[in-house]
């Protein structure tokens, strides 16, 4: 009977250990009825049921020596000892058929779980092989979702707004200052229209105005507006700056800078928001001229370095060229504009140790 319980007691232990190993995989789900149900199944048989007679263990050496002699040559009845010791083989033979089924279960259940962890990690790498969607959007702004600092998600072409190292506007400081070449103004009044794109007020010139720096030319395409100032100078900012975008043959910009500050009108500027358009998106073509010309300051010192648009698709290898004197406009010109645009300006951005040159 001691071996009964402490066979018992093994394939408990065994079983436990298998159920909790069974509950660390992901494709079992044990439970404690299916455990007992277990045990119900391969409990022994009691001496009562194998032989009948409850005859407790005492005594039993006798009782089997007795029955030997009185068998004779018929099968004689199994003694009580004869009785267990086949009791305690069939059970164990139980655990042995029970063990063997629990451990080819178990090995299933572990090829299961790590076959669906090579599906899995397959799945994520081609996942991750599998180029970002391309995004296509337009529609960007100056705040929140639209604003500067996601722009590169908002269209796949726009990626230089975020991965660029040449990108404007910047702090300009610790130039290096240098016998810079004038700038050669080639402008005439000119046939221009105007148009609130919805992103600033935006003056589109007739063609044949040129600067001339470097060699080479560059035409006049557009002026526009930015409140307040895009651009730096050591650290100070500016309430207002006119950007003149200018294109030479070969499609390279060239954007000469004007920083406005409070003071007396500017008829140029006046000329402009005389003719804004009434809706958003609309186009005026005043039939005057306007003389660019008259939006420059009298100095022509500038400071020069290599940016990029400030606008998406944030294109580098752009020329900049920031007029060191500020240009006056009035009070009213300026409460003008930051009605329709209190702001619409990029963030500084990174100078990464780009050579800055500026006038003597
Ligand atoms: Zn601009």
């Amino acid at each position: 009977m001691r071996n009964l319980i402490v066979l018992i007691a093994c394939w408990c232990t065994a079983h436990v250990l298998s159920v909790a190993h069974a509950a660390d995989s992901a494709y079992a789900s044990p439970s404690v009825s299916r455990f007992k149900s277990n045990i119900e199944s391969i409990r022994p048989m009691s001496p009562m049921q194998v032989g009948g007679g409850g005859s407790s263990r005492s005594g039993s050496k006798a009782e089997d020596k007795a029955g030997d002699k009185k068998s004779g040559g018929k099968p004689r009845p199994l003694t009580e000892r004869e009785k267990e010791e086949q009791a305690e083989a069939e059970l164990q033979a139980r655990i042995a058929e029970k063990l063997a089924t629990m451990k080819a279960q178990q090995a299933a259940r572990a090829a299961a779980a790590a076959k669906a962890r090579k599906e899995a990690d397959a799945r994520a790498k081609a996942l991750a092989l599998m180029p970002p969607p391309r995004a296509n959007g337009t529609h960007w702004g100056y705040e929140g979702e639209i604003g500067p600092a996601n722009w590169h998600k908002i269209n796949s072409d726009w990626i230089k707004c975020s991965t660029g190292n040449r990108q404007s506007p910047i702090d300009i400081r610790d130039g290096m200052k240098v016998e810079l070449e004038q700038i050669v103004f080639d402008y005439h009044p000119s046939a221009f229209n105007v148009q609130d794109n919805g992103h600033t007020v935006q003056v589109t010139m007739g063609g044949g105005n040129f600067i001339t720096v470097g060699n080479r030319a560059y035409e006049l395409v557009q002026f526009h507006f930015h409140r307040p100032s895009e651009e730096r100078i050591n650290g100070k900012g500016y309430e207002m700056v006119v950007h003149l975008v200018h294109k030479d043959g070969e499609g390279r910009y060239a954007v000469l800078a004007l920083l406005l500050e409070r003071g007396k009108p500017q008829p140029a500027i006046q000329t402009v928001w005389n003719n804004l358009p009434l809706e958003k998106g609309d186009v005026s073509a005043p039939a005057i001229v306007l003389d660019p010309n008259d939006l420059l300051p009298q100095r022509r010192d500038y400071f020069t370095y290599m940016g990029s648009l400030t606008t998406p698709p944030c294109t580098e290898n752009v020329l900049w060229l920031v007029m060191k004197e500020p240009v006056q406009a009035s009070p009213a010109q300026m409460a003008l504009f930051s009605r329709l645009y209190p702001l619409n300006s990029r963030p500084i951005q990174p100078t990464s140790g780009r050579m800055i040159k500026e006038s003597m």
